[in-house]
């Protein structure tokens, strides 16, 4: 029996493309920095430093611990200069990216998860874990879905591993009590999302923003728009999943 809901943010809950959210925002994080370091050699520091934090395998190391590693090694300026001026930026230049992509919340995405948690259910936002807090309570903002009680939500300041890593999955699962068969994860990413079936999840795709490299073999328990899973989760589905 399902008692919890594990959600992925972009392009599930918060409708965007991810590809064009995330060249807007390396974008605008190249630009505030440009004065500090140059934007060819941020941009693929940036990129280069993700990419270690997603393969990361060391339990011992939190994923923004990995990332900092890594940045500071390829950039000249020191963290404690660079640092606040990260934090400067998710605080003002990030929130404008809405308005860049026309984020617009989808009317029924609140209900859905407000429905949820009055039914008992814990409801976790599985976001991979490769932003700090406050960009995803942006984005969550950006939905419409901000300030319920949700049980978790992976960031990078918390986690130690990041999807499409099973590792990141069972940390979650850890944190919050549950064994793979209570859980439903939904997100648009095979590779990413629906991947947790491996563990034993029950796993539902939504194909608004499908994102699939025919990497994953693993097929979805359920799928649909995201209208319909809407619908499914309101005439209570997941209980019957
Ligand atoms: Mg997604």
């Amino acid at each position: 029996m399902i008692r919890c809901v594990l959600f992925d943010l972009d392009g599930t809950l918060v409708h965007f493309e991810y590809d064009d959210f995330l060249k807007e925002y390396i974008n605008a994080i190249t630009r505030t920095v440009a004065t500090f370091v140059e934007p060819t050699q941020f941009a693929k520091a940036l990129l280069a430093s993700t990419d270690a934090m997603i393969r990361n395998q060391d339990p011992s190391l939190k994923n923004s611990q990995v990332f900092q590693d890594d940045f500071f090694r390829r950039v000249s300026v020191p963290e404690n200069v660079l640092m606040p001026v990260f934090e400067d930026f998710y605080r003002n230049e990030f929130t404008e990216l809405k308005n860049t992509l026309g984020v617009q919340p989808h009317p029924k995405a609140r209900e859905m998860l407000e429905f949820l948690i009055q039914e008992g259910y814990d409801v976790v936002i599985a976001t991979n874990a490769v932003f700090p807090v406050e960009a995803i309570l942006e984005r969550m903002r950006w939905g419409g879905i901000q300030g319920l009680p949700y049980t978790l939500i992976t960031c990078y300041d918390t986690m130690h591993y990041c999807k499409p890593n099973l590792k990141y999955y069972e940390e979650t699962l850890e944190l919050i009590g549950h064994k793979p068969e209570e859980c439903l994860m939904v997100g648009n990413n095979m590779d990413e999302d629906i991947i947790a079936g491996i563990l034993g999840l029950k796993t539902y795709l939504v194909e608004d923003f499908l994102l699939d490299s025919g990497a994953n073999q693993h097929s979805p328990d359920m799928r649909s728009n995201f209208n319909e899973l809407v619908e499914f989760v309101l005439s209570d589905g997941v209980q019957a999943i």
